[in-house]
Parts: C-alpha cells; structure tokens; sequence
C-alpha cells in the first residue's frame, strides 16, 4: 500500500526532498502521493512536522 498525506498537511515542502522515488506532488494548499511511484519506504512520515503522511 502506498502512503497517503492527510488533510492535516500544511504544504511545507518538508517531505519532498525525503521521498526516494520523487512520488510526492506539491500543492498549493496540500501536498499528495503518486499511489503509483510510493514504495511505502515511509521517509515521508518522518519529515513531517504534523504527521499527516500515513500508511494508506
Ligand atoms: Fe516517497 Fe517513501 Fe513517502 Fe512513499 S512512503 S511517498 S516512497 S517517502
Ligand atoms: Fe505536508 Fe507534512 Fe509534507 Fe509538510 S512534510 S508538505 S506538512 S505532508
């Protein structure tokens, strides 16, 4: 299962640089994860300063 980025994103832009396969896509307001480039490595989680990636 690929990672999701919950609503609590605050699009920092934190976890961008961490993901290894670049799966996740800036947004404006939120950021979100490609489900189809995620290898569930959880590099994402680790960056966020609100915990809003999790295990989809
Ligand atoms: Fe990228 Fe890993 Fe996060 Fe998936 S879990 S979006 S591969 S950093
Ligand atoms: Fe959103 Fe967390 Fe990524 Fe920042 S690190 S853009 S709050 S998911």
């Amino acid at each position: 299962m690929a990672y999701v980025i919950k609503d609590e994103c605050i699009a920092c832009g934190a976890c961008i640089e961490e993901c290894p396969v670049e799966a996740i896509v800036a947004g404006d307001d939120q950021y979100s994860i490609d489900a189809d480039k995620c290898i569930d490595c959880g590099a994402c989680a680790g960056a966020c300063p609100v915990d809003a990636p999790v295990e989809g």
